[in-house]
């Protein structure tokens, strides 16, 4: 028996899908949703991110603008540019890339982002939203780790959910969302005595660390849903998560890959929060 694959490419395009006819309907209205990215500095990995992004804005009817900075940008001048962008009528979402070079104050440019553009969900007011349940914008990744389990039908209501990592952007949100749709939830990190014992009693897993098959067959439930969210290279440099795919697909009952699981999902949930803060402004 293989586990039944959550393919994030197949799934990304129907979401798409639905991102560009909701755009279209909003033009047909005169609004055309706009997202901003900006980056700083020449991080090789943040360039191909933030060109995905413009991209993937462009392809399904949403206006993107990309501004680039060189990495002596200082923090004020940043600050200056989030604020401009703040009140700029056609940007209805921001995201400034991470990481920022050392001299800026990560945190206190993402606190300078407006809540209502805030479509990375990174802001604390958007933390704060999802941790009592209000509406905010939830941070892309585990957003789609979500649609991921809502694709396949799963009910989490009484199943017990293994999260590994508990960064802010990934393991902090995807156990607060998974709790919100009433499963028993437990976070794992580099503390934890005994992953295994954890994972082993998992109907779902998370696996949100950078590090190569930190989940392993032996470690998974006969049938539990595996969702993988690391991204690591391989000995031949290829791209690889954090569960060891081919040991874990022959025990467990569903699994995403990577690449082609979550990563796709991470820029379709961008457009989706990114449209549907352009939608909370005008309303119908
Ligand atoms: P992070 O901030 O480095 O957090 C990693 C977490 O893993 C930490 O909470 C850490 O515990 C925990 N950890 C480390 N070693 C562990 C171990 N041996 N056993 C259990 N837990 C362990 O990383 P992140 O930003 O959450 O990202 C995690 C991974 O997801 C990375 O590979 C990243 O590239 C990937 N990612 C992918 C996407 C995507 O779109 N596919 C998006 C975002 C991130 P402590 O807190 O105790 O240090």
């Amino acid at each position: 028996m293989t586990a039944q694959l959550i393919d994030g490419n197949v799934l990304s395009k129907q979401l798409r899908a639905d991102v560009a006819a909701r755009a279209a309907a909003l033009l047909a209205r005169g609004i055309t949703p706009g997202l901003a990215v900006v980056l700083v500095g020449e991080n090789a990995a943040s360039q191909v991110y933030v060109r995905n992004k413009v991209k993937a804005c462009q392809d399904n009817g949403l206006h993107s603008v990309l501004e680039q900075y060189p990495a002596t940008l200082t923090e004020a001048e940043l600050l200056a540019r989030v604020d401009a962008l703040n009140r700029d009528p056609a940007i209805h979402g921001i995201l400034v890339q991470l990481p920022l070079p050392a001299h800026i104050d990560a945190q206190k440019v993402i606190e300078a982002i407006s809540p209502e553009k805030d479509v990375d969900g990174f802001h604390v007011a958007s933390a704060g939203a999802l941790m009592v349940g209000q509406p905010g914008f939830w941070p892309c990744t585990p957003y789609g780790c979500m649609k991921m389990l809502e694709s396949i039908g799963y009910d989490l209501k009484g199943k017990h959910a293994v999260v590994i990592g508990r960064s802010n952007i990934v393991g902090k949100p995807m156990a607060l969302m998974l709790l919100q749709k009433n499963a028993t939830v437990t976070i794992c990190h580099s503390g934890t005595k005994d992953l295994k014992a954890m994972t082993l009693q998992a109907d779902v897993i998370v696996a949100a660390v950078g590090k190569r098959n930190v989940l392993t067959a032996d470690m998974v439930k006969p049938g539990a849903v595996v969702i993988d969210v690391g991204m690591n290279r391989n000995d031949e440099g290829k791209l690889c998560g954090d569960v060891d795919f081919d040991g874990v697909n022959a025990v467990a009952g569903y699994i995403t890959p990577v690449p082609g699981g979550v990563g796709p999902m991470t820029i379709t949930m961008l457009l989706v929060n990114t449209l549907e803060a352009a939608e909370r402004l005008f309303p119908i």
